[in-house]
C-alpha cells in the first residue's frame, strides 16, 4: 500500500507540473494569436488546476493523491476507449451530374434580358424570384456594400484580373514528341514540385463522371456540354492566411480569396503545361473556367472531407484553403482513399459554422438526402445574397471553424485528439466554445490595411 501511496503522490507532483506547462504554453499561444479571452482562461486554469495535485504531493495527503491518481487514470482510459463512430455519415457518390449553370456565380453572370437569362429562367422559373433578391444588393466588391474597402476591393480585382489572364492557357499545345514517363516516378515528383510551387498538399485520383459538371455555366462556352475524356486528376490545396481570414466577413477575406484563386490558378497552369510538354493532354481548372467540381475531386484525391459548410475540410487547415485541379490522360499512380470519417463525426457535433452564419444558410441538422444522396447542403441563394450585401465572399464559417486554427503544437494536439478519440470529439467543440466563444466576434482587419 505504501508503494501505491508513494506512486500516487509522485504522480500528483508530475501532473501538477504538466498542467502548469500545458496551460502556460496554451496561454502563450493564445496570446500570440491575439485571443485575449482564451489566453486569460488558459492562464486561470493553469493556475487553479494544479492546486489539488500540488497540495496532495506537498502535504503528503495519501488518500487525496490516490483519488486524483485514479481519476486521471480512469479519464485517460475513457479517452482512449474506442467508442463507436457512425460509419456512413455522408454518402460518397453523387447520383447525378451538377449543371454549372445552376451555380450562383453563373446565375450572377446572367445579364438581365439576354438570351441566356431568358432561357435559364424559362427552365427554372422558381429561381428567378430568389435571384432577384441578390440582384437588388450592392454586389461583390461594390463601393456601396457593407464592408467597402477601396484598396482591398481594388487588390481583389487585380488578382481576379490576373487569374482571368490564365483562362486561355488552361488547354495548352500537347507536344507531339511524347516522352514516355514512369508513373511511379511522376507522382512523387509532382508532389514535391507542387509543394515547391506553393501547394500545401497534393493528391491524385481517377477522374469519375460525377467529378464533371454536365454543362458549362460561365464564359464563352456557356451551355456547352462538358466533354472531358481524361482518366486522372491532380488536386491540390493552397492555404488562405489566418490573418486575412479571421477578419471575415470584412474585406480582407475577398482579397485573400482572390489571391489564392490566382496562386492556385498559376500552379494548375504550370502543372498542366508540364504535362503538355511531356506529350500528355491535360487541362487546368481555374477560377471562372472549371469543368470539374473541385471539392469532390480533392476529397477523392485524399485531401479531406466535405463537411457541414459544404467546403473541403482538410485535416490541418480545415476549410481555410482554396483548391486547384488538373485533369490529364497521364496514368498517375493512385491509392485507395482513406475516408476521414472522424472529421464528419466532429461536424455532426460541432455546428459552430451554422451558429455564426449571418444568413443562416448552414443547417444544424444531420445530413439529409439531397438528390438521393445523404449529405449536408447549404442554402446557396441566401449565402450568395449575403455576399452581395457584404461585398465580400463572407467566409465567416471558414474563420470560425475549429479546424481553421493555426498549424501549431497546441491546435495539432487538439486535432490529434479529434482524430483518435471519439470521446474527445464530444468535448472538443465545447472546449473551443469555452476558449474562443460560441459565436466569436469577427477580428479586426490587419493593421496594415487600415
Ligand atoms: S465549424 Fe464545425 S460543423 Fe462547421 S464545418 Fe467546421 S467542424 Fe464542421
Ligand atoms: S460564407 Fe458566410 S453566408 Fe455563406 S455559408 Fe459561410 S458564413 Fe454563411
Amino acid at each position: 500500500m505504501d508503494t501505491l501511496f508513494n506512486l500516487s503522490t509522485l504522480f500528483c507532483l508530475i501532473s501538477s507540473l504538466a498542467f502548469i506547462v500545458i496551460f502556460l504554453y496554451s496561454t502563450y499561444i493564445f496570446y500570440i494569436e491575439n485571443e485575449k479571452r482564451a489566453a486569460f482562461r488558459a492562464l486561470i486554469i493553469g493556475l487553479l488546476l494544479p492546486i489539488p495535485y500540488f497540495i496532495a504531493w506537498y502535504y503528503n495527503y495519501n488518500i487525496l493523491a490516490l483519488v486524483l491518481f485514479a481519476d486521471l487514470i480512469i479519464t485517460g482510459l475513457l479517452f482512449i476507449y474506442p467508442f463507436k463512430t457512425p460509419q456512413t455519415i455522408c454518402d460518397e457518390t453523387p447520383l447525378t451530374k451538377i449543371d454549372e449553370r445552376n451555380v450562383m456565380f453563373s446565375r450572377n453572370e446572367l445579364i438581365v434580358g439576354s438570351e441566356n437569362y431568358k432561357n435559364y429562367y424559362t427552365k427554372y422559373p422558381e429561381k428567378e424570384e430568389l435571384d432577384n433578391i441578390f440582384r437588388k444588393e450592392a454586389g461583390l466588391c461594390s463601393d456601396k456594400s457593407l464592408f467597402n474597402h477601396t484598396f482591398a476591393f481594388a487588390a481583389a480585382h487585380a488578382s481576379f484580373f490576373a487569374v482571368g489572364q490564365f483562362k486561355k492557357a488552361v488547354d495548352g499545345q500537347v507536344n507531339s514528341n511524347r516522352k514516355e514517363t514512369d508513373p511511379k516516378k511522376m507522382s512523387p515528383f509532382l508532389k514535391a514540385w507542387g509543394k515547391k510551387l506553393g501547394a500545401l498538399d497534393i493528391g491524385f485520383c481517377e477522374l469519375k463522371d460525377y467529378h464533371l459538371y454536365s454543362h458549362k455555366g460561365r464564359g464563352d462556352e456557356y451551355g456547352n456540354e462538358i466533354q472531358n475524356t481524361h482518366s486522372h486528376a491532380i488536386a491540390f490545396t493552397v492555404e488562405m492566411t489566418e490573418e486575412m481570414v479571421k477578419a471575415a466577413p470584412k474585406s480582407s477575406i475577398v482579397m485573400e480569396s482572390a489571391q489564392q484563386y490566382l496562386d492556385s490558378g498559376r500552379i494548375a497552369i504550370q502543372i498542366a503545361e508540364f504535362l503538355h510538354h511531356l506529350g500528355y493532354s491535360a487541362r487546368a481548372h481555374i477560377d471562372g473556367n472549371y469543368q470539374v467540381i473541385c471539392p469532390l475531386v480533392a476529397r477523392d484525391a485524399g485531401l479531406g472531407e466535405i463537411g457541414r459548410m459544404g467546403l473541403l475540410m482538410t485535416p490541418k487547415q480545415g476549410p481555410r484553403v482554396r483548391l486547384g485541379v488538373i485533369t490529364t490522360e497521364f496514368p498517375l499512380t493512385t491509392k485507395d482513399r482513406k475516408k476521414l470519417n472522424y472529421m464528419l463525426d466532429f461536424c455532426l457535433r460541432c455546428k459552430k459554422c451554422a451558429e455564426v452564419c449571418p444568413s443562416k444558410s448552414i443547417s444544424s441538422d444531420n445530413p439529409k438526402k439531397v438528390d438521393g444522396v445523404k449529405r449536408w447542403q447549404i442554402n446557396s441563394e441566401s449565402c450568395f445574397t449575403y455576399w452581395c450585401k457584404a461585398g465580400t465572399d463572407c467566409g465567416r464559417c471558414m474563420a470560425t471553424c475549429p479546424y481553421s486554427h493555426p498549424d501549431n503544437l497546441l491546435h495539432n494536439a487538439i486535432r490529434f485528439g479529434i482524430k483518435y478519440s471519439p470521446l474527445f470529439r464530444q468535448i472538443a467543440a465545447p472546449l473551443d466554445d469555452f476558449f474562443y466563444g460560441r459565436k466569436p466576434k469577427s477580428k479586426k482587419l490587419p493593421k496594415w490595411m487600415n
